[in-house]
């Protein structure tokens, strides 16, 4: 039988989840749905010094508004808990303790200060590696070179230790990352890691393992900075009798800047003022803001779509994907290996896309929340209507109140380049006795307004080109913008008349 799909996203609480963690999550929600298996949130608290509060809600909040949500975890239960490291102490304790029974894991109590003079000697030695590994280890206090009775002695007076794994020298340690193809390291290139701290917490090596084991997790698919510390788990899965049923790997590319040189940083996205998290975030240790997605403006399916394409492609021209298609569509080995450039500008086209597709009512929700906080009165009917004329010319939904102040207000100033072109004195005569003709209609349509315009037009023998941008210019203060017959059906016909007799007082 096949074996199920499981994979999991293992964030550190530590602060806002960075929005390359969101892409990470992203492909592993994916891979799971595509292959009709598991996606599981698991927290690795392991690092108490580092923890900030408020982080689990954050990655929850991100989930669902991304709708993204994981099957099992922190927040969504299941079989496999507790998902949070901190709650599975014992567990790692087993392990560790275990692999000292067997000879594959050792005590250390070599103080800070030891440690500093070992790194000075082995520097001053120029060796290849100044680390704690199966060559310097021998000169070390560790329960290799201590006396059984010492050791034993030790432990008894609670003197301080951590637990390190006793690397063999000269081992091939191999694996087979589903992105990179084999990866191979002698392992004389692996130092002795340290599996439990001397506070009693494992470290992320142990706890991370140990959990993939038990949660059977089939695939791991995280970030290019895991890759060095991949092999030191497949040995460690060897050492813990589990490389039968080691899970996969596939190592995701390094999200870039957007002009490709260098690691994509909240520096950088600061600096050129893009956002680098899903949600707005306020750090409760130092107080530091940063502005997210969600509220800058862009759309879930936005956000979505373009984490998707940092990374992999579908292998054919096709750009839009609703999440349903991301899933139908994804696979691991269209997955790139060099950096993805986090263009800001492609993310901000897939918002403009998702805008310019989405139904007026929809939008028209959002944008009478927002009209609200500004004090505005607005019928539904009207949003609907103005979300509708709008919805092709921006890139984010609070445009339609930066752009679309016209709909709510006569124009105050207009525009000093169409007046000097297109306001002539037969354009204000036409307008003048458009105004008058407008006075005589009953209803008012899109269409009557138009009619009504043609026929003064033929009356005067001039064509429609000659007094547009001028009523235009009139009505809307701008030269340009959307369907103007449709903005003047929004605005009725008073108002019309009104501002084009403004218009011709003022101008
Ligand atoms: N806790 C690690 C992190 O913060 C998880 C890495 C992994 O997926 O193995 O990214």
């Amino acid at each position: 039988m096949e074996k199920e799909v499981r994979v999991r996203f293992a964030p550190s609480p530590t602060g806002a989840l960075h929005i390359g963690g969101v892409r990470t999550a992203l492909y592993n929600y994916l891979f799971a749905k595509k292959n009709n298996g598991k996606f599981i949130l698991r927290i690795e608290d392991t690092d108490q010094a580092r923890f900030v509060p408020g982080t689990e809600n954050y990655i929850s909040e991100t989930f669902k508004w991304l709708g993204i949500e994981p099957d099992e975890g922190v927040n969504y239960g299941g079989d496999f808990g507790p998902y949070k490291q901190s709650e599975r102490k014992e567990l790692y304790k087993k392990y560790a303790q275990q692999l000292i029974d067997e000879g594959m894991a050792y005590y250390a109590f070599d103080t800070p200060e030891e440690l500093d003079a070992m790194r000075q000697r082995l520097k001053e030695a120029r060796a290849d590696n100044q680390v704690y590994d199966s060559l310097s280890r021998n000169s070390m206090r560790n329960s290799l070179t201590l006396m059984q009775s010492e050791v034993d002695g030790l432990l008894e007076k609670g003197m301080p230790y951590v637990i390190r794994l006793k690397v063999d020298r000269n081992q091939e340690v191999s694996l087979n990352d589903m992105i990179r193809g084999e990866v191979k390291v002698n392992s004389n290139n692996i130092d002795d890691k340290v599996l439990m701290k001397s506070d009693g917490m494992p470290t992320y090596h142990l706890a991370n393992v140990v959990d993939d084991h038990h949660m059977k997790i089939s695939h791991v698919i995280r970030g290019e900075e895991w890759l060095p510390s991949a092999p030191l788990h497949v040995l460690l899965y060897q050492y813990l009798g589990w490389a039968d049923t080691m899970p996969q790997f596939a190592h995701l590319p390094l999200l870039l800047k957007p002009d490709g040189n260098g690691k994509l940083s909240k520096r950088d996205a600061d600096k050129h003022g893009y956002p680098v998290f899903p949600l707005d975030w306020k750090d409760p240790k130092t107080n530091e803001k940063s502005i997210g997605f969600r509220e800058q403006g862009y759309l879930p399916e936005a956000i979505t779509n373009f984490l998707a394409m940092l990374g992999w492609n579908p292998g054919t021209e096709q750009e839009l994907f609703t999440l349903g298609e991301l899933i139908d569509y994804f696979s691991i080995d269209r997955i790139n290996k060099s950096g993805a450039k986090f263009d800001i500008e492609k993310g901000k086209w897939f918002n403009q896309q998702y805008v310019k597709n989405s139904d007026d009512e929809l939008l028209a929700h959002g944008f009478l929340k927002l009209l609200e906080t500004e004090g505005v009165a607005c019928t539904k009917d009207k949003a609907v209507a103005v979300c509708g004329l709008l919805k092709e010319r921006v890139t984010f939904p609070h445009e339609f109140w930066t752009s679309g102040q016209y709909f709510f207000y006569p124009p105050k100033e207009y525009d000093a380049k169409v007046i000097k072109k297109k306001w002539n004195d037969e354009a204000k005569f036409i307008l003048g006795d458009y105004k008058e003709a407008l006075k005589t209609t009953d209803t008012f349509t899109k269409e009557l307004a138009l009619n009504t315009l043609n026929t003064v037009l033929e009356k005067h023998g001039v064509g429609l080109g000659k007094v547009m941008a001028a009523l235009r210019v009139a009505i809307t203060g701008l030269g340009g913008g959307p369907d103007l017959m449709g903005i003047m059906a929004v605005l009725g016909k008073n108002e019309i008349i009104n501002r084009i007799e403004n218009a011709l007082t003022k101008i």
